[in-house]
């Protein structure tokens, strides 16, 4: 069972560790597959009963988990409900896109309660408008609810680039996509009053995917996320591959040609120059025509056009089930996923009307072995997994470290 996507660490294990790691372990089943029982966290986690009866009730007494309620079993015995405490505290999910920054606010249990979105004009966006911005529409958000930065457990920020953590410990994105060149995000949580986390938005919302959506169970699988950019999220061992400095799945700028169009990284024939939207609708109706600020729009006509016929439409469309498969094929023979779940406004678009014609060419291009076990699905969750990825990344701290643990009520 994948319980596993979150944060990894390896040391020699102490009495210390082994508490931390069963906590862990029980919180995230409860957090994952609740409402549950004891007697099902034990069956899933394999703990004994005296260690789920141990920490259920520190967690009980934390604030972080609620019993209450019965479940009938087949034996006859009830068994009490166990549930995340989802109004014990907020948590906050920021993730900056290719067009607007999304903020909102959940319950423990990931139930929406407030949503802002503050758009981006022209793809670009000083580091210092995106802060504030966040702020503003996070301060905004708890008045609207009446609630205080004290009862947020924490904020986790989505960015669309690397995130690159300096010995010193502060944090630089490295977002080419909204024009970051080394944007500092030090002390963003201290400004805040917030505890805030940060992480790759391709990476936040496969960890979305991972607990909630197409992902769930996954332990090889790739996410790849297609809009103006490319970018992916992979999966090895229930767990998301990061590499030395965190900078895994850039599948976006891998190259698929010597010697094909500029992409923004600076460099030639990147995936994103041949699959995302903006390429594809050059290639449709030439480069001037600009389709800037109204990509969904184009998207949706030259599906039309393509469905009634159109030559240049279908020349374009194939074009990108041929490159999108070929990229995706290169995935397949490197990592050997079981499935691929294709995500991200356009990605998703491409895969509700043409996902068998990919799955084919992702096979043809594949070694058939890895390309005839992987399996192409839709992302679930759709665009909001962005934000709810985000948001995932302060509960995940506080599933594996107790982080935020006193904000709790
Ligand atoms: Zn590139």
């Amino acid at each position: 069972m994948n319980q596993t996507l979150g944060v990894a660490v390896v040391k020699k294990a102490s009495v210390k560790d082994v508490r931390r790691r069963n906590r862990a372990l029980i919180l995230r089943h409860v957090w994952l597959n609740g409402p549950t029982s004891r007697s099902e966290v034990g069956a899933a986690t394999g703990l004994s009963a005296a260690t789920v009866t141990n920490v259920m009730n520190e967690l009980i007494a934390e604030g972080a988990v609620r019993e209450g309620g019965f479940l009938d079993s087949d034996g006859g015995r009830r068994r009490a409900i166990v549930t995340v405490a989802h109004d014990a505290a907020l948590v906050i999910g920021a993730d900056v896109g290719e067009t607007q920054i999304g903020v909102k606010v959940f319950d423990l249990a990931f139930q929406p309660l407030a949503a802002r979105e503050y758009p981006i004009k022209g793809r670009r966006i000083e580091v210092a408008e995106a802060r504030a911005a966040i702020g503003a529409q996070v301060v905004s958000m708890l008045a609207e609810l009446g609630a205080s930065g004290d009862r947020v457990l924490g904020l986790g920020l989505g960015v669309p680039g690397i995130v690159q953590e300096l010995p010193d410990g502060r944090q630089l994105v490295h977002a080419e996509v909204v024009g970051w060149h080394a944007a500092d995000f030090s002390g963003f949580g201290d400004e805040l009053g917030i505890p805030a986390y940060i992480d790759n938005g391709a990476k936040s919302t496969t960890q979305a995917e991972a607990w909630y959506g197409a992902a769930r169970g996954v332990e090889h699988g790739v996410m790849v996320l297609v809009g103006e950019g490319a970018g992916a999220g992979i999966i090895t061992d229930g767990q998301l591959y990061r590499g030395f400095s965190s900078s895994a799945g850039e599948w976006g700028h891998t190259k698929i040609s010597l010697d094909g169009p500029h992409c923004r990284c600076g460099r030639t024939g990147c995936v994103e120059t041949f699959v995302g939207a903006s390429a594809v609708l050059d290639h449709w109706r030439g480069p001037d025509e600009t389709w800037l600020g109204r990509e969904t729009e184009g998207v949706e006509a030259i599906l039309r056009a393509w469905r009634a016929g159109d030559e240049a439409a279908g020349r374009a469309i194939d074009g990108v089930v041929r490159h999108l498969g070929l990229a995706l094929s290169n995935l397949v023979n490197l990592y050997n996923p079981q499935k691929i779940i294709v995500g991200g406004w356009f990605g998703d678009r491409i895969a509700a009307e043409l996902l068998p014609d990919l799955q084919s060419a992702v096979r043809s291009f594949s070694l058939d072995q890895p390309g005839g076990e992987v399996v192409l699905v839709r992302s679930q969750l759709g665009p909001d997994a962005a934000v709810l990825g985000a948001a995932t990344l302060p509960i995940s701290h506080f599933i594996e470290y107790g982080a935020g643990a006193e904000r709790l009520t």
